[in-house]
């Protein structure tokens, strides 16, 4: 069938929205209508890369309807509404190594989509990367569950599984920072501290859990945050992926005490895009942990209903999460261009079309 997509053609160039041709499922592929896209800031590095190949399919979390199915697929049947995510949804350690591309034509010549994408109307998705959505729930908000709810509340409950009574700190409170502040207040940390450059982002932060908020413009974060927990956090989480943030990470949680107790954990969960130097002393001084966290060590299968739960109790506010929300394809490069120039609180999203 054909349908419409934001390509990725030309560096430097908007992405390019065009008609791309898919083919009918295979076995292990579903054919899905799209309701709904987030704006995810990981495109951007995408984008950005030169060494991205063209043409390259974008996006990574929405929703949609069932349109057709592979044999081999039997979890979600034609109709059903779906979310769509790039985590896999519950791989064996035989299917874990399997590819999950897709195949599309795009201006005449077969091309290959690395995982998932959903810039565009409709995706032709392998089957790990499709989960049943529970139809009472709008199917806008939760097109971000794929990547940003999974992605920052993963980190704190998949990743870190932090704690009631324990103590948090967010560096970046995007997307990803957001949900992360959500997953703390839902994980029960009593003290959860959000730290950006952006004051109107930190206003924000704080109706989803954030207890003190810091301005790293104007303040130093780390010895802000030792002074607002007497020391340091148990976890620090950095929602941006920069060898400064990181280390500010490793340097705000709480040290061990040798012969008493172990250091806190910083957690990577932003993707660096170079090497990182940690600095000295900060290993092994203290005992502090550096885990990394991708996609929130989560298991979507399990996951994914108990954010749907959490958002229809409350607890996971999507909808205050979503603050800009785009009419259709066509406004995918005004899109980036507002996420790129910082101007999106929270999470972007573009709906296609409603049930
Ligand atoms: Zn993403």
């Amino acid at each position: 069938m054909k349908t419409r997509a934001a390509v990725h053609v030309e560096h430097g160039k908007p992405l390019a929205v065009e008609e791309v041709e898919l083919g009918d499922p295979g076995p292990l592929e579903v054919l899905v209508k799209l309701y709904a896209s987030g704006i995810c800031h990981s495109q951007l590095h995408q984008i950005h890369n030169p060494a991205t190949p063209t043409p390259t399919l974008l996006g990574h979390e929405a929703t949609g309807v069932v349109m057709a199915r592979g044999r081999q697929v039997s979890h979600v049947k034609e109709g059903d509404r779906v979310m769509v995510t790039w985590v896999p949804r519950d791989l064996t350690p035989e299917t874990a190594g399997l590819s999950r591309n897709t195949k599309y034509t795009f201006r005449g010549g077969a091309q290959e989509a690395r995982g998932v994408y959903t810039w565009s109307e409709h995706v032709l998705a392998h089957e790990q990367l499709v989960l049943p959505l529970d139809p009472e729930v709008p199917t806008d908000v939760t097109a971000i569950i794929g990547c940003a709810t999974v992605t920052g509340v993963g980190a704190v409950i998949g990743s870190a599984k932090v704690q009631p009574g324990e103590t948090v700190a967010v560096f970046g409170v995007g997307g990803v920072g957001i949900n992360a502040i959500a997953g703390a207040k839902i994980a029960g940390a009593i003290k959860i501290i959000a730290v950006d450059l952006v004051d109107e982002k930190l206003r924000f932060a704080q109706e989803f859990g954030a207890t003190d908020v810091v301005n790293g413009k104007q303040t130093d974060p780390v010895e802000a945050i030792r002074s607002l927990t007497g020391g340091g956090v148990d976890y620090a989480f950095d929602a941006i992926g920069m060898e400064s943030v990181i280390n500010q990470c490793l340097e705000s949680v709480k040290p061990g005490v040798l012969g008493l107790r172990r250091g806190g954990t910083a957690v990577s969960v932003g993707i660096p895009q170079g090497d990182v130097t940690i600095k000295r002393g900060l290993f092994p001084g203290g005992e502090r942990s550096l885990i990394g966290s991708l996609g929130g060590t989560s298991h979507p299968i399990e996951d994914f209903p108990q954010y749907v739960h959490w958002f229809k109790q409350g607890a996971l506010p999507l909808d205050k999460m979503v603050t800009k929300v785009y009419d259709g394809l066509d406004r995918i490069n005004d899109g980036v261009q507002a996420l790129e120039r910082g101007e999106i609180s929270g999470r972007s999203i573009m709906v296609y079309d409603r049930p």
